[in-house]
């Protein structure tokens, strides 16, 4: 499996680090406040995951699935949902937790589907960001990574499916798309 990675672009190690250090910051600026972690399905599962027991203290998590419309492999920014929260977030502070932010316009979305349904406030905590990000106006409070827009996979990224189990982000060999 690892032969079909092309580069590593971030390590394990690296990863954990940014997740411990985004850990401690996210609950200094929630001190005493109802924190709720919202994960996105599949790709956020391995974020959720570490982040959350990188978190010096507990808080709930919730999840849920959306399927975006998009031509390809550009997304459209018009979203279906597909498993909603279990949780009621009136006046909760909501965090969503997110594997990559590429054009934004699924989060952009997501973020005030959420704020609609009266939430204290509603942030965001990306792993990765790519470029494009820049260009739509969603506001993300937390960024582990900044990274060029190449299309990568591993902890919790797929191609078709596959390599969401590794442990590293990276890209993949031009042999797996042929
Ligand atoms: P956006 O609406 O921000 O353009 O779309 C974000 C979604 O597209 C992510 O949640 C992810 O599922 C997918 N995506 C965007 N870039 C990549 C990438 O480089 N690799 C993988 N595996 N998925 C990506
Ligand atoms: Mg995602
Ligand atoms: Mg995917």
């Amino acid at each position: 499996m690892g032969a079909d990675l092309e580069r590593v672009l971030i390590t394990e190690e690296e990863i954990h680090a940014k997740l411990d250090e985004l850990a401690g910051k996210i609950w200094a600026d929630y001190e005493g406040k109802d924190l709720l972690l919202v994960g996105v399905l599949k790709g956020a599962v391995m974020v959720m995951a570490d982040l959350m027991r990188a978190l010096p203290g507990t808080a709930p998590m919730d999840w849920m699935a959306i399927s975006s419309y998009g031509s390809g492999t550009k997304s459209s920014g018009v979203v279906r949902i597909l498993k909603d929260l279990d949780a009621d977030i009136t006046a909760r502070h909501v965090l969503i937790v997110e594997d990559i932010v590429d054009s934004g316009l699924t989060l952009s979305w997501i973020k005030s589907n959420l704020e609609s349904r009266n939430a204290a406030s509603v942030e965001i905590c990306t792993l990765l960001r790519k470029p494009e990000a820049a260009k739509v106006e969603v506001d993300v409070k937390y960024v582990g990574f900044d990274i060029p827009n190449e299309f990568v996979v591993g902890y919790g990224l797929d191609y078709a499916e596959k390599y969401r189990n590794l442990r590293v982000v990276g890209t993949l060999a031009p042999h797996v798309y042929s």
